[in-house]
């Protein structure tokens, strides 16, 4: 019978996966559920990116690239850096790779040990705990007050540094939260990292073009030059460009990661899609007027959803500074009943409930280790937000 190798045997398939599943088979019998599951913007790739692309084709660039990146991309990225960021990398500090996952993945098999420990503050995207298993190693998960808006301190910080510490990984804005760090909030981790050379610093900003009012985006290698011999920066144009299906990631580290790197995507997926490349080269390089408009679009879905949330008795939301989800506390939730007796014990028995009362899917917020919360992602139409916040009220209106 199939056995599973040990490295994937306590990884399932993730549960948000789950989720949708479930949604679809109730779409499948009938039921008009709507999905706040969606990890994706709901805008179209811009014209000009496909035009690229269809471009390219053409042209016969058809063949293997670059292993990580062709030479225009990575000047591409080169590009981005300086123009956002303010940040010079060389073409050998730039790894391009089959989306942001695949950066991550290929810095973590290319760096642990087993044994080896990564912090992970919480709640947090499961890929990396599960990217962390998958290369053997520990994900040290560091639960997160909600009052601080779910951002690691620096004594936290240093309580779950050991010697057996070699990332630590932070993700601003964030998936599930939308918070995001401001200088202040990056310098005391820094000072901490300063301390601790054995300590890398992963810094996943796939959702620095989404963040709202007068936040400034700030990234951590910007801030601490001295940190720059360990930290890798990843992006990509999934978020940004709305561009999650053709799959171009990249990071910006040092030479020796990159390199390192380079060597566990050679044996797995060589070059990211060449057509892939020449599209991202456009969304990098191509007019970047669209994406103040998409945020504002994201703005005001954000404070519809916000809005809607704290209007309803029992429910708690803050108001993000970034990314398209919001985390919401369920907390005033717990032990109400439902109309045939069922008791609402987690933050999983409510969402289950939203899913057969309201027929709205959201995630608990238990999925990224943060309970009692659920996360709803705004990347719908305004529309069926409405109609999906409204059969929320209800719902929860209905629980005595
Ligand atoms: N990092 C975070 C925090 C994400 O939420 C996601 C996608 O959901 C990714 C990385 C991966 O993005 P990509 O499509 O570039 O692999």
């Amino acid at each position: 019978s199939f056995k599973p190798a040990a490295r994937i045997a306590e990884i399932g398939v993730s549960e948000i996966l789950q989720i949708g599943a479930s949604a679809a088979a109730m779409r499948k019998q009938g039921h008009d559920v709507i999905v706040l599951g969606a990890g994706e913007p709901d805008f179209d790739t811009p014209d000009a990116v496909k035009e690229a692309a269809s471009r390219a084709a053409r042209r016969g660039e058809t063949k293997y690239t670059a292993l990580d990146g062709s030479p225009a991309m990575k000047e591409a990225v080169r590009e981005k850096f300086r123009r956002d960021n303010g940040l010079d990398f060389s073409v050998d500090e730039i790894s391009v790779a089959a989306g942001a996952k695949q950066v991550i993945f290929n810095a973590f098999m290319a760096t642990l040990d087993p044994g080896d420990e990564v912090i992970v503050p919480t709640p947090y995207w499961t890929s990396y705990a599960d990217i962390i298993r998958i290369a053997g190693a520990v994900p040290v998960l560091v639960a997160c007050d909600a009052a601080n808006g779910f951002r690691l301190t620096a004594d936290q910080l240093e309580r779950a540094i050991t010697p057996a510490t070699r990332w630590l990984m932070l993700n601003s804005p964030s998936n599930p939260t939308g918070t995001a760090y401001t200088e202040a909030d990056y310098r005391p981790l820094l000072d901490v990292l300063l301390a601790h050379r054995q300590v890398w610093l992963l810094a996943d900003d796939i959702y620095e073009h989404i963040v709202y009012d007068d936040f400034r985006f700030v990234t951590p290698v910007g801030l601490e030059p001295a940190l720059r011999d360990r930290i890798l920066t990843v992006n990509g144009v999934s978020k940004a460009y709305a561009m999650t299906g053709w799959r171009i990631g990249y990071g910006a580290g040092p030479a020796a990661l990159v390199k390192a790197m380079a060597v566990v995507q050679s044996q797995s997926t060589s070059n990211p899609s060449s057509i892939s490349q020449a599209a991202a080269i456009e969304a990098l390089t191509g007019p970047q007027d669209y994406l103040a408009e998409r945020r504002e679009d994201f703005r005001m879905r954000r404070d519809l959803v916000v809005d809607a949330l704290n209007a309803i008795d029992g429910l708690a939301c803050p108001r993000p500074q970034g990314a398209f989800y919001t985390f919401a506390s369920c907390a005033g939730m717990l032990g109400r009943l439902t109309a045939d007796g069922r008791r609402i014990g987690s933050d999983r028995d409510f969402c289950a409930y939203l899913l057969n009362a309201a027929k709205v899917a959201v995630v608990p917020g238990s999925v990224f280790g943060a309970s009692p919360f659920f996360r709803a992602s705004y990347a719908s139409s305004r529309a069926e937000l409405d109609e999906a916040l409204s059969r929320i009220a209800r719902a929860c209106n209905e629980l005595q």
